[in-house]
């Protein structure tokens, strides 16, 4: 195999040129370095709207990383030998000390990547904007390009929040609901109305959050990735038999006892524009064939989330370290960062 390999790589080939052929070679090099070059010098630049989104930009670029001096990847020392790092279909699980965050800054910067954070604050949960904003420019991507995106049915109750350079912040008006279920599952509706209108022309990824949260550590590019879902920190220990998947049959939710990867949680997810637009498209179009058969999944958007990623699979999962809750949970020594955490709240004052 080696010496296959050596042989493909080593052995040029030798082509002879007759005379005849070299202007026809020339007129074909111009020809393609034409269109090649036009492409580059056409194309809009990244304030202009484009056909091509900005996540399918990302992949075609080709980006030269400079010199750098960090700690040597080491083949047979793994970066955590307590906690899964990879799932069976090779996604990155996202752990403190699994990633070195100066290479992946350096790579989203070169691509000067930009990420929407979309979050919901409907009726009173106004209330939490300020602490997540506040902690959000403290923690959540600092140094890249940040667009927040916030859902809401009281514009006048978003809070003046000052944003570092680069960053900016959207009111969207939306309606509401009176249920608080209607709440969290029309999310799913309006993430990918709003990707199709205006996300894809904006930015590269997007990033969907709870807004009863505040950020407490660093939350950065590592968790970037076309497709990301979140270990719910209640049930990362558990077998799936014990996820509180939707078990009826009746339901699009419907997960059977013996499949299952994990249980994600419906307060952190993300990915390509693109992809939450599939997936956000996907969830809304599942819950309203549920409320047309008259069943409504057992956990709402989480449901119909877990359900999304059991059949796509993400290609990043984040620890837990991304989604946690103290006040419940406590702080055990597998957790190095807790990073993005529940803002405690009384469920029943504030969603009535
Ligand atoms: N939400 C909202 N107003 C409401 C109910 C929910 O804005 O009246 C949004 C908000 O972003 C919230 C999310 O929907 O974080 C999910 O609801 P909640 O956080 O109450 O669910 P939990 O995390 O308690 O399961
Ligand atoms: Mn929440």
């Amino acid at each position: 195999m080696l010496q296959m390999l050596r042989t493909m790589v080593g052995k040029p080939k030798s082509y002879s040129l007759y005379p005849g052929t070299v202007p026809v070679i020339i007129v074909i090099v111009v020809f393609f370095s034409y269109g090649f070059l036009s492409h580059f010098l056409g194309s809009p630049g990244p304030s202009e709207t484009s056909v091509v989104t900005a996540g399918e930009r990302d992949a075609r670029e080709v980006v030269t990383l400079s010199r750098m001096i960090y700690t040597q990847p080491k083949v047979l020392t793994p970066a955590r030998s307590d906690v899964l790092i990879l799932t069976p279909w090779l996604a990155p699980i996202v752990w403190e000390g699994t990633f070195n965050i100066d290479i992946l800054n350096e790579q989203f910067r070169l691509r000067n990547t930009t990420i929407g954070l979309t979050v919901f604050a409907i009726k009173k949960y106004v209330v939490f904007l300020k602490l997540f904003l506040q902690t959000a420019e403290q923690h959540f991507m600092v140094g890249h390009r940040v667009n927040y995106y916030v859902f809401t049915d009281r514009p006048a109750d978003v809070p003046q929040v000052p944003l570092g350079a680069g960053r900016r912040l959207a009111v969207l008006t939306v309606r509401n609901y009176t249920r608080w279920q209607d709440v969290s599952m029309h999310r799913m509706e309006m993430i990918s109305r709003f990707s199709e209108q205006r996300f894809q022309h904006e930015v590269d990824y997007l990033v969907c959050a709870d807004v009863d949260m505040k950020f407490r550590d660093h939350v950065g590019v590592e968790i970037l990735s076309e497709l990301f879902g979140t270990l719910h920190p209640g049930f990362y220990r558990r077998n799936r038999e014990a996820f509180t998947y939707e078990r009826r049959p009746q339901s699009q939710a419907f997960i059977p006892m013996d499949e299952g990867d994990f249980y994600y949680m419906g307060a952190f997810f993300g990915g390509s524009v693109m992809e939450v637009y599939h997936l956000t498209k996907s969830c809304h179009e599942a819950m309203v064939v549920d409320q047309g058969n008259g069943i409504e999944a057992v956990w709402h958007d989480e449901s119909h989330l877990n359900k999304y990623l059991l059949y796509h699979k993400p290609t990043k999962v984040l620890s837990p370290e991304y989604m946690w809750d103290q006040q419940l949970l406590g702080w055990p020594s597998v957790m190095k960062k807790l990073r993005f955490v529940a803002v405690p709240k009384n469920h029943q004052a504030i969603r009535n």
